[in-house]
């Protein structure tokens, strides 16, 4: 099995970075999204990457402009036709995955390997929405994608070993390291991760510390890279939110569920970095200040 062609659905967070990284190996890359401007919006987000790559010098502006070439955003499924490898990179709510998997069943090639990034919805679930769930994998990436190296590999009970064993290659031809995980949600890094997250939520609700004091505390007492809040702003609030959801209505274990104050700041439409305010507001990128705890 060969992968010659790469289709990427979604092109936001994730789904920008995934298309970057199978660009920058050498793929011909086709981007779905919902609209020309959201295509626009995504390919924007790469350039400017990719620019800064250039100013840094890890980059030769002729390779940069080699990947943005391989490139190409649509808004038409049928466009993905001649995509060995389909990773779908949308919002994480199920019904959205499953609608959009029925209808790019009758589109793809037959031989074509199917991938969900999804963080925790099921796998099998998925699969079983197209006639093919032997070609069907979990391809979790992490956030920020062409930084991060580790690479999410989910098997279910049908996939074919061979789509397995192309994935995995594939991962590598990334450059990215994969690690093999079983289909039940969150898999392994948010299985662990969203009870962690969760809890710094609940312990700033309790007053165990501020937003900045939990958030020193974690980086400095732990060696973490970042503290809680500063990562829940990266990951999304909306996402977090939903992975916490969907990993609690799994396991139903209260340490899964997410809290209040979560929820209160998704509809209140804080989703983090990438809507500019979440549990820091961004407005000014080189202070961010944390929200006021007396209007939470
Ligand atoms: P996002 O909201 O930044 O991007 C989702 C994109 O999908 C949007 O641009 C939206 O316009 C597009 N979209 C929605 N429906 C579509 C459709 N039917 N066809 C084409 N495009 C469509 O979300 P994100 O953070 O990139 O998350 C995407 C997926 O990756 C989710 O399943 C999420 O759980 C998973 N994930 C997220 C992270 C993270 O840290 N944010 C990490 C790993 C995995």
């Amino acid at each position: 099995m060969q992968i010659r062609e790469v289709g990427v659905i979604g092109c936001g967070l994730m789904g920008s970075g995934i298309a970057q990284v199978a660009a920058t190996a050498g793929f011909p890359t086709v981007v779905l999204e919902a609209s020309e401007e959201l295509c626009q919006r995504g390919m924007h987000n790469i350039s400017q990457r990719l620019e800064r790559l250039v100013q840094k010098g890890t980059l030769s502006p002729h390779e940069g402009t080699a990947i943005q070439n391989r490139l190409k955003a649509v808004t038409d499924k049928s466009q993905l036709s001649n995509c060995d490898l389909v990773i779908e990179a949308i919002i994480e709510n199920r019904e959205e995955k499953l609608q959009l998997w029925r209808a790019l069943d009758g589109i793809l090639k037959r031989e074509a390997i199917l991938a969900s990034n999804t963080s925790s919805l099921s796998i099998t679930e998925m699969m079983m929405a197209t006639s093919r769930p032997e070609r069907f994998v979990g391809l979790h990436f992490f956030n920020p994608v062409p930084v991060m190296e580790l690479v999410e590999i989910v098997r279910t009970i049908l996939t074919d070993p061979q789509v397995h064993q192309t994935v995995l290659a594939f991962a590598g031809k990334l450059g990215k390291t994969p690690v093999c995980a079983s289909d039940s949600a969150g898999f392994i890094v948010n299985r662990l991760l969203i009870p962690y997250l969760m809890d710094a939520i609940r312990a700033l609700e309790q007053g165990a510390g501020s937003i900045a004091d939990i958030d020193r505390a974690m980086k400095l007492g732990c060696g973490h890279p970042m503290g809680p809040f500063v990562l829940l702003d990266f990951i999304g609030l909306d996402t977090a939110c939903s992975i916490a959801n969907i990993v609690f209505e799994e396991f139903r274990e209260p340490r899964f569920a997410p809290p209040g104050l979560l929820k209160r700041l998704v509809i209140a439409g804080r989703y983090g970095r990438k809507s500019g305010k979440g549990f820091y507001d961004y407005s000014d990128p080189n202070s961010p200040k944390p929200l006021e705890l007396d209007r939470r």
